[in-house]
């Protein structure tokens, strides 16, 4: 459920008619709906009611510092997966011992920002980054508190790029090998054996691929139990998908009765790191026909937003519903379209033969759940600019990011200056 609905015959955001921003700000710009992220918030969180559970909000699915500080305010810590995510989760104010440090590629840079800022635990995902972690908090005369990610070699049934729990996938500790790393690792000085933590994956949409992680890890934890290691903390992750289109999806009470049935005895702290379930239909991006145009076999709507903007069209083959900011008439004739953007490539399409109301050039449409992995995942190809973020609350609106102009990222450019 989301707070973008027609009102008085114009698609609005809780009480702001999207026309009205769009007059303000200019196209394309995201939008995004304060109470829709605090209800999904809410939603996940009495999901787990019950469990001793903290929910870390996973920064790169919107790392807004608006957005995060909306989250941080209902009580949410972060993942983070960067020292720049780390950054902005600490300005929005998630105390650092709720925020968890995720990521195969960590930096010794990065280890240590983390350990200068005493951070709840590190998501340790390989021994070399073991080996690096114990040496930074050596040298920094520290003791770090780690959380292996194990990777439980299961199949998420998810997209392709978007796996991350298969054997062949970069992440986490293979599962049969965390025994021999925690064993290693209980020998370093500087290393504190907090948990173990998982991500199989994103966008699921099915709840077995979760119950046989879980039972994975209970049974890895029933080892390592029984070998004296404590283990006071389990982090599950992310990855509950959501309805793009009308498909349906696991609600999170549903993950949260697999979760309690599978892990609920086990006397652990658990984290949980969702990310697009909690942004994902909080935000549209609002773009304006520029051209409709009569191809040999399709009609064309081209948009004022390309796949820059939003590129999970063309890198998953995502499908996002797409309407009309002005609501059509009951009975209003179709046209079948394909929705395309002005780059220069056959990819930079949001959606082919889809049936959608006469639209005409200078018209308004809105891509929907577009909070997570939208703007976040946004480039400057084709020089086009990083377009605005608009925040809604009632009926008041805020640019929570500047657009920012081709010619500002030019600034940052230089002609070599070659003396000869
Ligand atoms: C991306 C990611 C998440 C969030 O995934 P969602 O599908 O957005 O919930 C959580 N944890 C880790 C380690 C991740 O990489």
């Amino acid at each position: 459920m989301d707070h973008f609905d027609y009102k008085n015959g114009a698609l609005a955001a809780e009480d702001m008619p999207i026309s009205d921003i769009a007059e303000a700000v200019g196209t394309p710009f995201y939008c995004y709906s304060t109470a829709t992220i605090e209800r999904h918030y809410r939603v996940f969180a009495e999901a787990l009611a019950g469990l001793s559970a903290t929910i870390c909000y996973a920064v790169k699915a919107n790392s807004n510092i608006a957005v995060i500080k909306t989250l941080a305010d209902l009580g949410a810590g972060a993942d983070v997966v960067s020292s720049g995510e780390l950054t902005r989760a600490l300005k929005a104010g998630v105390p650092a011992d709720k925020i968890v440090f995720s990521g195969v590629g960590k930096t010794r840079d990065e280890l240590a920002h983390a350990l200068q800022e005493n951070i709840l635990q590190i998501n340790i995902e390989s021994e070399p980054e073991l080996q690096a972690l114990n040496e930074v908090a050596g040298s920094m005369g520290v003791t770090a508190p780690v959380a292996f990610r194990i990777n439980p070699d299961i199949d998420a049934h998810t997209h392709d790029k978007i796996s991350t729990g298969r054997s062949e996938d970069k992440f986490g500790i293979e599962w049969t090998r965390i025994h021999d790393v925690i064993t290693r690792a209980s020998d370093l000085a500087n290393i504190e054996i907090a948990g173990l933590a998982m991500h199989i994956g994103s966008q699921l949409t099915e709840l077995e691929p979760f119950r046989q992680a879980f039972i994975r890890l209970r049974d890895v934890v029933a080892i390592l139990r029984a070998d004296g290691h404590n283990l006071p903390r389990l982090d599950l992750g992310g990855g509950l998908g959501i309805p793009y289109d009308a498909a349906a999806t696991p609600s999170p009470a549903d993950y949260g009765k697999v979760v309690t049935e599978v892990l609920g005895d086990l006397e652990a702290e658990l984290l949980f790191e969702p990310g697009r379930l909690i942004v994902g239909n909080a935000g549209i991006l609002v773009t304006r026909i520029v051209y409709v145009k009569e191809g040999a076999t399709r009609r064309f709507l081209i948009l004022d937003a390309a796949m820059n903007d939003l590129v999970r069209p063309s890198l998953y083959e995502a499908k996002h519903d797409i309407v009309p900011v002005s609501e059509p008439n009951s009975g209003a004739n179709l046209e079948r379209v394909d929705v395309v953007g002005p780059v220069c490539e056959t990819g930079d399409t949001f959606a082919t033969e889809l049936d959608l109301p006469s639209a005409e050039a200078g018209d308004l449409l809105a891509i929907r759940s577009a909070g997570a992995y939208g703007a976040v995942m946004a480039s400057t190809y084709n020089s086009r600019a990083l377009i605005p973020e608009v925040m809604v609350n009632g009926n008041a609106y805020s640019i929570i990011r500047e657009r920012i102009d081709p010619d500002t990222l030019i600034n940052y450019e230089n002609l070599p200056n070659w003396d000869s």
